[in-house]
């Protein structure tokens, strides 16, 4: 079976700086990988060029037999390619429902309808309400966005980006700022996402790392260092180093 999404010498250069530099990244189908790295690694950039914010300066993107390198980000959304960022998005006066509803009808082509011809779509809401429940949101439906625990307006930006039904997702920090009893619980709700989906998350607190992931990459000066499961990578002494200092 082939990979989820592959990359092959993929890099970017600002000026003289390799950003990313030679990066072989592979995603198998139902991936839980994080990647980590110190801070200015690349981390971040390496998702930009994977959606296509970014058009690499060398190397090839593939998901699946596809390739993605020359397509929009539009395009690699469209193909299931979804991702969320470090920071929040959301509308603070909408509810989750209707967030999730307008990410459906988006998804569908359907735009800004507004609001009589939406509330008569029941499918969407339908829809919307299946997805809340997965993400553990379905008893906060009705609660504007701006009263969710902040855990709660995280796990809210993975559900709009479910709502595209993505293959792959790509999530950028999704604890940041996320107090620490809510951090586990967010990431067990990404552990639980259905099989079919491929997960890449960035993340700094390696208690989650190694909690939530099978499969961790690590991102050094625009590189990949290593790559392992967490308890190969727990081991290797060019990670302590980088992280510990000896
Ligand atoms: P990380 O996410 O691992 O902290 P980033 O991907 O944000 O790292 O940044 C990697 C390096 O690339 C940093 O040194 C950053 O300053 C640089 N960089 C990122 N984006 C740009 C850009 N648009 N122009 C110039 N330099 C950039």
């Amino acid at each position: 079976m082939s990979a989820a999404l592959r990359t092959r010498g993929l890099g970017i250069s600002f000026g003289e700086f390799r950003a990313v530099d030679d990066v072989n990244l592979t995603l198998e189908p139902g991936a839980r990988q994080a990647l980590i790295g110190p801070n200015g690694a690349g981390k971040t950039t390496l998702i930009n060029l994977l959606t296509g914010v970014f058009k690499p300066t060398h190397g090839t993107i593939h998901m699946g037999e596809r390739e993605l390198t020359a397509l929009s980000a539009d395009k690699r959304a469209r193909m299931g390619l979804a991702r969320t960022f470090q920071i929040n998005t959301l509308f603070p006066s909408l509810t989750p429902l209707l967030s999730v509803v307008l990410a459906i009808s988006e998804r569908d082509g359907l735009g800004a309808v507004w609001w009589r011809p939406l509330k008569r779509n029941k499918a969407a809401f339908d829809e919307a309400h299946a997805l809340l429940g997965r993400l553990k949101l379905d008893a906060l439906a009705d609660v504007p966005v701006a009263e969710l625990a902040y855990g709660k307006q995280r796990l809210l930006e993975i559900a709009l980006a479910m709502a595209a039904r993505p293959r792959i997702l790509l999530l950028d920090e999704p604890a940041a700022g996320v107090p620490e009893d809510e951090s586990g619980e967010l990431f067990e709700v990404i552990a639980e996402l259905p099989q079919d989906i491929s997960v890449l998350f960035i993340e700094h607190d390696m208690n989650l790392v190694f909690r939530f992931s099978r499969r961790i990459s690590v991102l050094v000066a625009g590189q990949i260092l290593t790559e392992g499961t967490p308890a190969e990578i727990g081991r290797d002494p060019r990670v302590r180093e980088v992280y510990l200092g000896h």
